[in-house]
């Protein structure tokens, strides 16, 4: 089995979960076997290595799980964006539209500074609302980002084609129609 199937095959699908009509993406499974969870931050390890990025950010909250593994892999520091409300310090916050009403998500001021050359990480791209926020961030405070990765693209939302198409490069494993 190849490694992108081997990962595809440990994210279970919950249905009608959180709302009726939605198939819900659970990578908890993946989290917890230890092969292949080493083989899911190996395809980031490998595909990052080369490229030598300043930092890794992560998208609150399973950004978080996999972007500070990886960064602890490439021996880089790891960049939280969080949910509005959790950050202590100076924050810039960016505003971006769900289905019904919005969502915020803020990082610190100094977690980046110009010239920095960030991945950007979460677990999914849906509509691509969360992805496409946390790169304004970034790149509001000056920093580039070099790539937006996440393990699951749900391609028929659209999401991953209009970050593509703002200009944001893009790198996902495993497809979910
Ligand atoms: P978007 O902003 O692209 O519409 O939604 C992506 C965000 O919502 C990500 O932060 C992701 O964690 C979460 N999300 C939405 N749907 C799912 C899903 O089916 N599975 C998982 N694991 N996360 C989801």
């Amino acid at each position: 089995m190849s490694p992108v199937d081997y990962i595809k095959s440990h994210i279970r699908t919950v249905s009608d979960w959180p709302a009726p009509g939605v198939q819900f993406r659970d990578i908890t499974p993946l989290l917890a076997d230890p092969r292949v969870f080493r083989v899911l931050i190996d395809q980031f390890v490998h595909r990052y290595f080369d490229a030598r990025p300043s930092a890794i950010a992560g998208l609150d909250a399973r950004g978080f799980i996999i972007g500070s593994v990886l960064a602890y892999e490439l021996n880089i520091g790891f960049v939280p964006i969080r949910k509005k409300g959790k950050l202590p310090f100076t924050t810039v916050e960016e505003t971006y539209e769900l289905e019904y009403g919005n969502a915020t998500v803020e990082m610190h001021t100094d977690a980046v500074k110009p010239g920095d050359r960030v991945v950007l990480i979460d677990d999914l791209i849906a509509t691509g609302g969360t992805m496409g926020a946390g790169a304004r961030l970034l790149q509001r405070l000056g920093a580039e980002v070099i790539e937006g990765a996440a393990i699951v693209d749900l391609p028929e939302l659209g999401g991953s084609a209009r970050l593509k198409a703002s200009g944001l490069p893009l790198f996902t494993l495993v497809d979910f129609e």
